[in-house]
């Protein structure tokens, strides 16, 4: 038996199956130490799901008596985590009002970071889900040195934690590449070379000797959906990501799904036309090659819509808004592409909430729509099968929330 990073006693056992693999199963028990913490991670979670809660309901909804619950919330109001919030009227006949616990604005702060090809983003994140403070550098040529690019990351991040009250709960990044979540390291970042195998997660605990982990930037989106946003509370639904690449995450029965290693996601590169274009990546017909902006501005250019090297979703509807020749029938044919996807996911693993974030975003409701009545059309109806699309986000703001959520998943010991 070891203690892990949690602390959870974890006993990992090693057994040979054919083939030489190595199948490994691991069954974790709380240690009696950690039961406090186990308990405090789940009246928080109650929290993020439901938002401002009374004592006697987080009891109700845990299942335990009002002692308990206080027990369990006194220590957290005394470390200035939770407040006690306006009372709400008990009921219209009288008795003693409620009054709910939520985040206090005096609690520790988390660090999101989203590291792009060309960029770094660095935030202030505080427990309600609001930014705090934001700093953005431009990163230097991603053919490297690697440290050079290190280095202004770090300078990104140092200006940020200047800004922090408090000391920071930890640091989480979102990456706009592979990573390999097991080893807290870049795999690799298309346009910046130098970064591949990177361990950046070592690097920032060791600098700024403060927890910190990094994810793939859809996981990233999810998390911060899961916790802050729209997939609050929601037991199953994916992400997805679209722009100048696709990619995307799932959130199943309460657990985010990160495939072996991190390397789950890359719905960019699953195939929906064989013998179709060549990807980026080097092989035939994936997602990227038709639902990507590189493809949208290449039709574009084709059928010679203006300004087509610039096009993006908000122009394109408005394009087609103004009945100017080709764009409503390339908005239509762009909506078809998405939804593919969507749809082989849906009938994959039919998380039936889709939360949209990205490009297609600036397409407002009217792109949206139309990609949702494609998925419709290509899944078959069934009971329970209503397929519900969302917008989330276009800009940073969503990715920066979900590398903070990163630390929080992590600290309340969920397994997402
Ligand atoms: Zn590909």
């Amino acid at each position: 038996m070891k203690s892990d990073s949690r602390g959870m006693l974890s006993g990992a056992q090693e057994a040979s199956i054919p083939g030489g693999r190595v199948a490994k199963t691991r069954q974790s028990l709380i240690s009696s130490s950690m039961v406090g913490s186990t308990n405090r991670g789940r009246v928080l979670q109650s929290l993020f799901d439901f938002g401002p809660t009374s004592r006697a309901e987080l009891a109700r909804l845990a299942g335990v008596n009002r002692a308990t619950i206080s027990g369990i919330v006194q220590p957290m109001i005394d470390d200035a985590l939770l407040v006690e919030i306006d009372a709400i009227p008990a009921n219209s006949g009288g008795g003693k009002p409620a009054k709910p616990l939520w985040f206090s604005p005096e609690a520790k702060p988390i660090c999101g970071v989203l590291l792009m090809p060309n960029a770094v983003h660095s935030c202030l994140v505080s427990l309600e889900g609001i930014i705090l403070a934001e700093d953005r550098m431009v990163l230097p040529s991603g053919a490297g040195p690697v440290d050079k690019i290190v280095d202004v990351i770090i300078e990104c991040v140092t200006r940020t934690l200047a800004k922090a009250e408090r000391p920071p709960l930890g640091i989480g990044v979102a990456v706009g590449g592979m990573v390999d979540t097991d080893r807290g390291s870049i795999v690799a970042v298309n346009l910046a070379p130098a970064l591949d195998g990177y361990p950046l997660a070592e690097k920032l605990r060791q600098h700024f000797t403060m927890h910190a982990l990094l994810d793939h930037h859809p996981r990233a989106l999810l998390v911060g959906d899961r916790w802050f946003g729209k997939g609050r509370g929601v037991r199953q639904f994916a992400v997805v990501y679209t722009g100048e690449v696709l990619g995307g995450a799932f959130y199943f029965d309460g657990h985010l799904y990160r495939g072996a290693a991190g390397a789950g996601g890359e719905l960019g590169h699953t195939f929906v036309q064989l013998d179709g274009e060549v990807c980026l990546c080097g092989r035939r017909g994936c997602w990227d090659t038709i639902a990507t902006l590189g493809w949208l501005r290449r039709q574009a250019s084709k059928i010679g819509l203006p300004d087509a090297a610039m096009l993006d979703s908000a122009k394109l509807v408005d394009l087609a808004a103004r009945d100017v020749d080709g764009a409503e029938r390339l908005l239509d044919l762009y909506a078809r592409n998405v939804a593919v996807g969507i749809a082989n996911l849906q009938q994959t693993v039919a998380p039936n909430l889709f939360v949209l974030h990205g490009d297609v975003v600036r397409g407002g409701d009217r792109l949206i729509e139309a990609i949702g009545d494609h998925v419709r059309r290509m899944v078959p109806s069934r009971p329970g099968g209503e397929i519900e699309l969302i917008a989330g986000d276009s800009g940073d703001q969503a990715a920066l929330l979900g590398a903070a959520g990163l630390v929080l998943s992590d600290l309340l010991q969920f397994a997402v």
